[in-house]
């Protein structure tokens, strides 16, 4: 199965350009007489080892137009909506202009998955338009030439990250749309970035609870869910194998994944002694957030660090539960110290909530779900660009970066690209030359201003040039 493109954006940002690309031959549409049937056509595109359909919408609009006809926005509307993944076009060279954004705004709200594509980006002054093409909010500018065909592996990579791979390669029969919209974090996350922090807490959370075998994962999983559970699966388009149970707790829906405890019945011999990496992998892949079960009595082995790293690099918010707590003697002296030790161990993302439960009584259970739904909470938070920038004043007052070869490094203005973790761009001069040391300050520094405790935060440097 393949999947279907739409190239969209206001006129003579290069679409036909990048259609023809595409497309691989000299399609007469960039001069397109106006008045001609102007049908949306669809033609069979390759970009390297990626197969799709293209959805013509050059002929829609009348490249003279200034504004945004109400017969162009409609088509435009109708192409979105057949599309699987969007290619939201921007020229670099000339900057953002006010139909950018009617555009975006159309784009945002199909909340499809999106690619932004900043064409003309070989010409001079072109980065510019790269980072204005941030505050658009659609997440990040892939630089591309259509009329010099550089960019394309960029672009390539983009698609298969907006779609995931099963997607991207035609090789799941009927994705599940749910399973596939949580691996397009761009097309997903899109809303205005000043607008308020916004949260929907009907969509069900997507949870996998991990841990080394014998931690106590079936048995907590039995008590969060209980009676009600409701085995289903294998979900179509995410992996053949794979078990998901949705259930609620206290109104809030749920949808668990793919755990090992869960399927260890139908697999009893296999593997027993070690976590597969596999399928903690897989089941971290389609959570948002990731239980992390740790037997209290024996926590913190190099696995567990192991797992925790993987979820904080996957982008994937972990909680962590310290279970058989029914077994411990002194439970406020190792509490304490397995927070601390939390904290050190894992300083990648600070104030990772750990709760102490017992699967087995039921006790914690209630605070260990109230963490999740925090943590969940936090990982999808959203600053607005205004608060970011007053935030930065004050860094830049008190610590700002340091000189290096004689030169003071600039930082110019911060926005939030994206959330579900929440991802921020810096703007600056000589991103190259930013210590790590300093990039790591912001991260902490920004993670306490507003709160983001437990969860991943990404710092992407760009050139302010
Ligand atoms: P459309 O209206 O969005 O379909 O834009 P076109 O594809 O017709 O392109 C508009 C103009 O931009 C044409 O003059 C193209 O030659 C030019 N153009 C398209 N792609 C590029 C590019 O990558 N670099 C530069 N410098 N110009 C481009
Ligand atoms: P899994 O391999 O991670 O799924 O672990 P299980 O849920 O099968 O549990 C492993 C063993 O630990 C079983 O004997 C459970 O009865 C026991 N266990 C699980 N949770 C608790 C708990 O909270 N307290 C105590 N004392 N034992 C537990």
């Amino acid at each position: 199965m393949t999947f279907k493109v739409a190239i969209i954006g206001r006129p003579n940002v290069g679409k036909s350009t990048l259609f023809n690309r595409l497309v691989g031959r000299k399609l007469a549409l960039v001069d397109d007489t106006p008045g001609v049937t102007r049908d949306r056509r669809v033609h069979a595109a390759k970009l390297y080892d990626l197969h799709f359909d293209v959805i013509d919408t050059a002929g829609f609009e009348d490249a003279a137009a200034s504004t945004l006809p109400g017969r162009m926005r409609a088509q435009t509307e109708i192409a979105i909506r057949e599309a699987d993944l969007i290619f939201f076009t921007i020229d670099a060279k000339s900057g953002l202009m006010p139909d950018d954004k009617t555009f975006a705004e159309i784009v945002r709200k199909s909340g499809k998955p999106v690619v932004v594509v900043a064409n003309k980006a070989e010409a001079r002054g072109a980065q510019g338009g790269m980072l204005e093409a941030w505050e658009l909010g659609l997440g990040e500018p892939i630089p591309v030439s259509a009329e010099h065909g550089q960019g394309l592996p960029d672009l390539r990579d983009a698609v298969i990250s907006a779609l995931g791979e099963a997607r991207a390669f035609g090789e799941e029969e009927d994705a599940d749309e749910e399973a596939a919209a949580s691996e397009v974090l761009i097309g997903e996350d899109i809303t205005d970035p000043d607008a308020e922090p916004s949260y929907d807490d009907t969509k069900p959370m997507r949870i996998a609870v991990v841990g080394r075998p014998n931690a106590g994962k079936s048995t907590l999983i039995n008590a969060l869910i209980g009676e009600e559970r409701l085995l289903t699966g294998p979900e179509a388009g995410i992996t053949r194998d794979s078990i998901s149970v949705d259930w609620d707790w206290h109104g809030r829906r749920l949808k668990l994944f793919d755990t090992a405890g869960m399927r260890r019945k139908a697999r009893i011999h296999e593997k027993l002694e070690v976590m597969s990496v596999q399928d903690g992998l897989r089941a971290i892949r389609f959570a948002e957030i990731v239980i992390i079960v740790l037997d209290a009595t024996i926590p913190f082995e190099k696995q567990d660090l192991q797992i925790a790293d993987l979820i904080i690099r996957e982008g994937r918010a972990p909680v962590i539960a310290f279970n058989k707590w029914d077994m411990i003697d002194h439970p406020q002296e190792l509490l304490a110290e397995l927070r601390e030790k939390t904290e050190r161990l894992l300083p990648q993302a600070r104030g990772i909530q750990a709760v102490p439960v017992s699967a087995e009584t039921g006790r914690g259970l209630d605070k260990l779900m109230d963490a999740v739904i925090r943590t969940h909470r936090v990982w999808n938070s959203r600053v607005s660009t205004g608060k970011l920038n007053r935030w930065l004043e004050g860094i830049l007052a008190h610590h700002p970066p340091p000189a290096v070869a004689g030169r003071r490094l600039k930082i110019k203005y911060v926005t939030q690209a994206k959330t579900r973790p929440p991802g921020f761009v810096v703007s600056c001069s000589r991103p190259d030359a930013m210590p790590q040391s300093y990039v790591r300050y912001l991260s902490n520094s920004l993670r306490e201003a507003f709160d983001m405790p437990g969860v991943p935060i990404r710092i992407a440097l760009r050139t302010s040039e």
